[in-house]
């Protein structure tokens, strides 16, 4: 179970967004109100796409233009899809431009093995609204903050059979997926780390992918 925005590539290509096409100052003042406790995750995600003025195609070629797939991403696919585990993308980002980065950055085969999971934007002339799809059954689940919590994705790969989860995450949206998994891995200085650090969560600390495939790999079968 892998978010995307600043795991799966090496920038974080929402804010990318919402700083290109809505404003530095709007995306500057979001956060500040985030970090302040003023919004929550999920009022975070639907604020910085706020004044995104721009059409669907144009927002999939900037994001396209500006990612850079995380060295050992493809290698922690092709681990997963070798020994038959699913690999799941579980982002609140925007499946528009998920699916824009990855059918331009990874290998056709490889991206038949990612299943996304994430929200999706609502483009408009007046800015993009933002569809949180798991929002119902993430309540049920117990949480009311992330908007799509991506405890409902491990939830979901549990029900299908998967005895252990591994989760790659980076910043706020993975602090319900590093408490949901098996074992958790946090990118190096990242806000998810500094949580792990905060709470006692035990994780793995990574600058590349590599680790997570190698992980997938040595697995006891
Ligand atoms: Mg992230």
């Amino acid at each position: 179970m892998c978010d995307f925005d600043g795991t799966a590539t090496l920038l974080d290509i929402g804010d990318e967004i919402s700083r290109h096409f809505g404003g530095a100052a709007h995306w500057e003042d979001a956060s500040a109100r985030f970090r302040r406790g003023d919004l929550d995750t999920r009022g975070i995600i639907e604020t910085i796409y706020q004044h995104v003025v721009a059409t669907e195609e144009e927002v999939r070629a900037f994001a396209v233009s500006a990612a850079r797939l995380r060295p050992g991403f493809a290698a922690l696919v092709l681990a997963c899809r070798d020994r038959g585990a699913p690999f799941v993308l579980a982002s609140g980002g925007l499946r528009q431009y998920i699916d824009a980065v990855l059918a331009e950055h990874l290998p056709k085969d490889l991206r038949a093995h990612v299943r996304v999971m994430a929200n999706e934007g609502i483009f408009s002339p007046d800015g993009v609204r933002v569809r949180f799809p798991g929002e119902e059954e993430s309540r049920a689940e117990g949480c009311v903050v992330c908007g799509s919590c991506k405890r409902v994705p491990v939830a979901q790969v549990r029900r299908e059979g998967a005895r252990f989860v591994i989760g790659v995450g980076d910043g706020f949206a993975d602090r319900c997926l590093a408490q949901f998994s098996d074992q958790v891995f946090a990118r190096e200085g990242s806000f998810l780390q500094r949580y792990c650090v905060e709470h006692g969560l035990q994780h793995a600390a990574f600058t590349t992918l590599d680790g997570a495939a190698e992980a997938l790999r040595s697995f006891p079968r």
